[in-house]
C-alpha cells in the first residue's frame, strides 16, 4: 500500500469509525454470533492477490461488529468499563503511523521521553509523590508479574544470579486477598512460588477487604516455619465487589518481614484522580510497586497499564541484559524502558495516553468519573428502597453487587439453589435482551449480579432503564 493508498483507505476508515461509534447505541450490547459463527465467515485460506479496501470495510460490518460485546455503549453494565476515548484512538493510530521501534532510547528517544512525561503527569495527577516512577505495559496482569519477579528478586538477594528459586533453602510466600484477581495468583504461579505458597488472607466479611492481623498471623506463621515472606498484592478495588485492602496497615504488617507491597489497583486506580478518593490508597508511600489501568475506566484504549515503582535501580538490576547490538553511548544518561520489564520491543503507547489527556483534558475525565460515582449511589438506593432486592457489598466506587430475593411459592425464602437459579435466569434474560450488559458473578458462594457503572456514554438516564429493565427480568411471569 503506497501513501496515497493510505491515504484514501485512512480516510474511509476514519469516517468508518466515527459513523460506527455513532450508532454504538442502537446496537445489540451482547456479542450475537455463536461459537465459530466468526471464523467460518471467514476464507480457509489467506488471498493470494490483493482485494479492495472497501470488501475489507464491509466485513467490518458483516463479520467483526456482530462478533463484539459493545463495551462502548451506553447500557454495557459488565465487567468493568473499558473506555475507548476517541481522542486516544487518535493517538493509538498516530502510534501505528509513526511505527516506531521502541527498543533502545537510541532506537526511538521520543518514545521514552514522552512515556516519562506522561507517566509523571498521571503520578501527579494521582497524588503519588515524585519518589515513584511509572512504566507502561500491556496489562495489569504483565504489572504485577513484573512486581513479584521483583518482589522475588529482593527476597531472595537475587537468586537469577544463582541457581534461582530452585536453589533457595526456604521457600518463598506470597499473601494476597481470596478476593483478588485471578492474574494476581496467575503472577505468583508464573514467578515461580508454587501454589504451596500463594495463602489467601481472610477478609473482613463485611467490607471483602483483607484483615491486616489475619495478614501478620500468616506471615509470622510462615516465617516460624522457616519460610520467607516475601510479597504481599494488596488489591484496591477488588474484581468481584470493588473492595479495598488496607494498603497502610498491609504495608506496615509487610515491613516486619521486608516483604514487597504490590498494589493492584486495576480497576480503581482511575478513581485516584478525584482527590475525594484518594484515602483508597492510604499509606500507599510505604508500599513498593502500583499498578492501574487507564484502559478501563479512565478510558485511555488497551492496551494502557501503568506500573510504577519506587525503587527504580532494583527493578533495573532484574531486568536487565546489555547485548552489545543494544548499548550506546546515552546508555548512562537515559532510561532504557526493556530493563523495566519483559518485553525488548515496545510500542509507542505514550502517545494515546497524550493525546487523551491533551484532547479531552482531566477536568473532563474528572467530571466524568464523578457523575458515575453518583450514578453508582443512585443505583444502590433505588435497590435499597425496593422490597425484595438487596445491595450486597459497599458500594465504594461505580459498581453496585444486587440480587433479586423473591418469596418462594410458600411465601418464604427460595432455596438457595432456587435463588442461584433466577438470579443466573434474569441476568442472562438480561443479557440475551441485548437492550443492556451485566456481570453475575460468585459472592460468599452465591450468584449475585455486578452492576459496573462507568462507559463513557452512560449517563443517569441509561442507569435509570437499567432498573426498569432489572426488574422486568426478575419479575414472575404474568406480572
Ligand atoms: C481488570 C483487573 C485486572 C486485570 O487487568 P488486565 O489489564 O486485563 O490484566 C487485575 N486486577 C484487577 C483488580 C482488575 O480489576
Amino acid at each position: 500500500m503506497t501513501p496515497e493508498e493510505f491515504r484514501v483507505a485512512g480516510h474511509a476508515l476514519v469516517d468508518w469509525i466515527a459513523d460506527h461509534r455513532t450508532r454504538i447505541p442502537d446496537l445489540p450490547v451482547q456479542a450475537t454470533t455463536r461459537p465459530g459463527e466468526v471464523a467460518a465467515a471467514l476464507p480457509a485460506h489467506a488471498p493470494e492477490t490483493p482485494e479492495v479496501f472497501e470488501a475489507v470495510l464491509a466485513d467490518l460490518d458483516r463479520v467483526v461488529v456482530p462478533g463484539i460485546t459493545q463495551t462502548q455503549h451506553p447500557a454495557f453494565f459488565g465487567w468493568f468499563p473499558s473506555n475507548a476515548s476517541l481522542a486516544s484512538v487518535l493517538g493509538d493510530f498516530a502510534s501505528s503511523g509513526v511505527a516506531a521501534l521502541g527498543i533502545t532510547w537510541q532506537s526511538a528517544p521520543a518514545l521514552t521521553e514522552v512515556e516519562e512525561v506522561v507517566t509523571d503527569w498521571l503520578r501527579d495527577l494521582t497524588g503519588l509523590s515524585p519518589a515513584w516512577k511509572g512504566a507502561i505495559h500491556d496489562t495489569a496482569s504483565t504489572a504485577c508479574l513484573v512486581a513479584l519477579l521483583a518482589a522475588r528478586e529482593r527476597a531472595s538477594d537475587y537468586s537469577e544470579s544463582r541457581g534461582g528459586l530452585q536453589a533457595e533453602p526456604a521457600p518463598l510466600v506470597v499473601y494476597t486477598s481470596p478476593h483478588a484477581h485471578s492474574s494476581v495468583a496467575k503472577a505468583a504461579l508464573l514467578a515461580g512460588f508454587g501454589k504451596d505458597n500463594l495463602r489467601l488472607v481472610d477478609v473482613d466479611p463485611a467490607t471483602y477487604a483483607m484483615r491486616p492481623e489475619a495478614l501478620a498471623t500468616a506471615m509470622a506463621d510462615d516465617a516460624a516455619a522457616g519460610r520467607r515472606p516475601a510479597a504481599v498484592v494488596a488489591a484496591v478495588g477488588t474484581t468481584g465487589t470493588t473492595a479495598t485492602d488496607p494498603v497502610g496497615a498491609i504495608v506496615d504488617a509487610a515491613r516486619v518481614h521486608g516483604a514487597w507491597v504490590h498494589v493492584d489497583a486495576a480497576m480503581a486506580g482511575s478513581a485516584l484522580l478525584l482527590p475525594e478518593c484518594r484515602h483508597l490508597v492510604d499509606g500507599v508511600e510505604g508500599a513498593d510497586s502500583l499498578s492501574w489501568n487507564p484502559h478501563k475506566w479512565m478510558g485511555t484504549i488497551l492496551d494502557c497499564s501503568l506500573l510504577y515503582v519506587r525503587d527504580v535501580e532494583h527493578l533495573v538490576r532484574v531486568m536487565s541484559t546489555n547485548p552489545s547490538y543494544l548499548r550506546s553511548a546515552a546508555d548512562g544518561e537515559v532510561t532504557q524502558y526493556k530493563d523495566w520489564g519483559v518485553p525488548l520491543g515496545r510500542r509507542f503507547r505514550a502517545l494515546k495516553l497524550w493525546f487523551h489527556l491533551r484532547l479531552d483534558g482531566v477536568e473532563a475525565i474528572r467530571a466524568r468519573l464523578r457523575r458515575d460515582l453518583a450514578n453508582a449511589q443512585w443505583l444502590a438506593e433505588q435497590v435499597r428502597a425496593e422490597p425484595g432486592w438487596r445491595v450486597l457489598a459497599p458500594v465504594d466506587l461505580q459498581t453496585v453487587c444486587l440480587r433479586h430475593e423473591p418469596t418462594g411459592p410458600d411465601g418464604g425464602p427460595l432455596t438457595a439453589q432456587a435463588l442461584d437459579e433466577h438470579t443466573l435466569a434474569w441476568a442472562a434474560a438480561v443479557n440475551d435482551s441485548g437492550a443492556a450488559f451485566v456481570t453475575p458473578s460468585l459472592l460468599d458462594g452465591r450468584w449475585m449480579v455486578r452492576v459496573s457503572i462507568g462507559a463513557e456514554a452512560t449517563e443517569r438516564a441509561d442507569v435509570a432503564a437499567l432498573w426498569d429493565l432489572l426488574r422486568r427480568a426478575s419479575a414472575p411471569p404474568g406480572r
